[in-house]
């Protein structure tokens, strides 16, 4: 299998959202005794219990979105299964069959509804004239017929699956050509299949800063986010009672070959209109609301408002576990606001980039009051609890929604949580120190773990701890002493045994999908290691559209500064092809960079193609594919060139995260 190249592993994980695995899953396990294939136990008696209680409460407010997710059916390739030309699995919707079944005891009941309504896909007619596919991708894909073809919304994560989504559209509804695409927001799964729906030639409408968004966010710390979004999303784990059900936001971002598309209209205000293809459509610009760069569009014919990802059926995420700048609250549910008195008078249906439309005027309105207020709430309600001197800590365990929001299933954390929104809040404004002092310069995690082990009374004793505090359902407190454990002494097998253990009855728990994800990857990898990454591409056609000032300031915390220090250098790098001229030099062990003239006193001059720098980056291409390349030329000082190069640290892409 083949590994990542570095630099882009990141960057690869994070479009793909997906990285590791080799493709195989365990096959499901219903029975209750023992644990199973994947080596997950049953629920506990406590979790059972616990889910059991969510149960009674979620049926007492139960509400019609079953009926809803299949309104308008239309038809659906039976047994989806969509591969590449290896065979490897892009989108499997078989895995999920287990759903339809009762509820398990491992999962939590709303979390299990959410993720059986997820289960419903194929094409929907939302109203004439609109149509959704659904379940072929994380997201969906929307269809406005126009007078001589269709304009398509948000064309999903990958070339495939947008190719299986229009294949079935042309079958059930006709061929048409597409007329434009409009792509929402800067998250790949709503526009990562562009390349399978537009041509040379098609109007692409998408919001100001949407390509700096798209390819920006993952450049810097991908490496990171790419790890931590295996846990989000459950990469690792089976599909099954014990193991992933989906994400809450839909079942989970598709593999495949990703594309990107250059905007030919930028939507950078609200209240900017167009008319294509015959269809009419208003704007709304909302930048920094779910994604940087987002818009929403009104189409006043049709009197339906698609609300791209402002508004789902789930809470979002106002920080997201693969690791983020936080999202601000207040713009969001601003945005939200905006929508309803623009759009809300005039709205008989609302249909968006996840989950089912809502159908109805005054429906709709309530939707989006509840959506508005659900974000407002968790900000001004943070801000309140910490003025009343509460840390983070204590604002998540205290605050909880009001009952007029917790009866509303649209609100609640599926995917994101009130809890982690909150800390998210209190982030924003306040940053990582909560300013208890003893917080202002703490031990590291595992010389705090030893020590505690030690004045604990060693190893054995915390498991035997961590293990009663198990065995009774306080499995937080369990997981906060086996932690200590597995830090403390990381080859113990009766301390990973337990936090393990501890860990899958957290993540059976769980309301939210990325919360369960994280913690039975959790269990999963003190079980059984740590995977390796897949082969799977990182989406070239992405990559060219990253501007080389990103690589270079990438570059720049590869730098071991140890290595560097006292080796002032500066080196041109000539990009002949794309006309760019690149500056880096380094100073005190600090590597700067800047697009400028070349610089005559610097120690060696490269000049090379994008392309070949590409190849470079990703280790496609080596220091001996230099010597005589028509791509790579250098004159000055080799040495200090490869010098240099050798002081740029390889990340690891599979860093250990459950043990030190
Ligand atoms: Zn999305």
């Amino acid at each position: 299998m083949r590994r990542l190249r570095p630099l882009m592993a990141g960057l690869g994980c994070l479009l793909l959202a997906a990285c590791g695995g080799d493709g195989t899953r365990v096959e499901l396990d219903t029975g209750e005794i023992g644990p199973d294939a994947a080596g997950f136990n049953p629920a506990s008696l406590s979790t059972a219990t616990a889910n059991g209680r969510h149960a009674a409460r979620i049926d007492a407010i139960a509400s019609d979105d079953d009926a809803l997710a299949m309104r308008g059916f239309i038809g659906r390739d039976d047994n989806l299964d969509i591969r590449d030309p290896e065979g490897a699995v892009i989108w499997r919707m078989a895995d999920y069959d287990f759903l339809s079944g009762d509820p398990a005891a491992s999962v939590h009941p709303g979390l299990w509804r959410q993720a059986r309504l997820n289960n419903q896909y194929g094409l929907f007619e939302v109203v004439p004239g609109i149509y959704q596919v659904r379940g072929y991708d994380l997201a969906n894909m929307s269809v406005i017929e126009g007078e001589a073809g269709r304009i398509i919304i948000d064309p999903l994560t990958s070339v495939e699956t947008a190719q299986a989504a229009l294949a079935l559209v042309n079958r059930e509804l006709g061929d048409r050509p597409v007329s434009a695409v409009i792509l929402t927001h800067s998250h790949i799964d709503h526009f990562g299949g562009v390349g399978a729906v537009a041509g040379p030639d098609t109007p692409i409408i998408a919001p100001a800063g949407f390509l700096e968004a798209s390819v920006s966010e993952n450049v810097m710390a991908g490496i990171v986010m790419g790890r931590r979004a295996g846990y989000m999303y459950g990469t690792q784990l089976p599909r099954s009672p014990r193991g992933h059900v989906g994400s809450g936001l839909g079942k989970h971002p598709a593999l495949g070959t990703h594309t990107i598309a250059q905007p030919t209209h930028v939507i950078d205000a609200t209240g900017q209109t167009l008319e294509i293809d015959g269809v009419r459509m208003e704007f709304q610009y909302a930048p920094d609301t779910e994604a940087p760069a987002e818009l929403t569009v009104f189409f006043p014919d049709l009197q339906a408002w698609c609300g791209a990802e402002l508004v789902s059926r789930t809470l979002h995420n106002l920080y997201t576990l693969r690791g983020a700048q936080v999202r601000d609250a207040l713009a969001w549910s601003g945005a939200i606001d905006d929508a309803l008195r623009l759009f809300g008078p005039r709205t008989e249906v609302i249909f968006n980039s996840h989950h089912w439309p809502v159908w109805g005027q005054p429906e709709a309105a309530d939707y989006l009051v509840a959506q508005r207020d659900v974000y407002k709430f968790i900000h001004d309600q943070t801000l309140r609890l910490a003025a009343q001197g509460m840390g983070p800590d204590e604002i998540a365990e205290a605050i909880s929604l009001p009952e007029s929001l917790a009866e509303i299933f649209a609100v609640q954390g599926y995917y994101g949580t009130l809890k982690h929104n909150a800390r998210a809040v209190y982030q924003r404004y306040f940053g990582w120190y909560d300013a208890v002092p003893a917080h202002l310069d703490p031990l590291p995690r595992t010389v705090a773990a030893r020590r505690y082990v030690e004045a604990m009374g060693g190893v054995e004793i915390v498991v035997r701890m961590a293990l009663d505090a198990h065995e009774t359902g306080d499995d937080r407190w369990a997981a906060e002493l086996a932690q200590h454990a597995v830090f403390a002494a990381p080859d113990d097998a009766a301390a990973r045994d337990v936090l393990a253990r501890a860990y899958e009855q957290l993540g059976y728990a769980a309301e939210s999908a990325p919360w369960r994800d994280v913690y039975l990857t959790g269990a999963h990898e003190l079980r059984n290691g740590v995977a390796a990454l897949d082969a799977t591409a990182a989406g070239s056609a992405i990559l060219n559209e990253i501007p080389l000032d990103m690589f270079f300031a990438a570059m720049a915390t590869r730098l071991d500064s140890e290595r560097a220090d006292g080796r002032d250098r500066s080196f041109n790098f000539i990009f002949a092809d794309v006309g760019e001229t690149h500056v880096v030099s380094l100073s005190n062990g600090v590597m700067h960079h800047r697009q400028d003239q070349a610089e005559e006193a610097a120690d060696a001059t490269v000049t090379l193609t994008r392309a070949f720098w590409m190849r470079l980056l990703q280790q496609e291409a080596g220091l001996m594919d230099m010597i005589g390349s028509e791509e790579f030329a250098v004159q000055g000082d080799r040495l200090a060139l490869l010098g240099f190069f050798a002081m740029l640290e390889q990340p690891q892409a599979d860093f250990p995260i459950v043990t030190p």
